[in-house]
């Protein structure tokens, strides 16, 4: 999963981060990455906070679909 910037030829940082998914719990490995210019930046960090927060695993995120 991409997340945060890429800027066009850059290289991308590849990190771990434990995703929890906000709806059941599930804890899903997430191989993220991003780009190298933004990684550790504030932005980065307020994303990935974000992302965290509102993080739904594939199944919880089909259910909503659905409702
Ligand atoms: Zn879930």
């Amino acid at each position: 999963m991409i997340i945060g910037r890429v800027l066009e030829n850059e290289k991308k940082v590849k990190f771990q981060e434990e995703i929890a998914c906000t709806n059941c719990g599930k804890k899903v490995p997430g191989g993220l990455q991003t780009g190298e210019s933004y990684y550790q930046t504030p932005e980065f960090k307020e994303e990935l906070e974000n992302f965290k927060k509102n993080y739904l695993c594939g199944i919880c995120r089909d259910k909503k679909r659905r409702d």
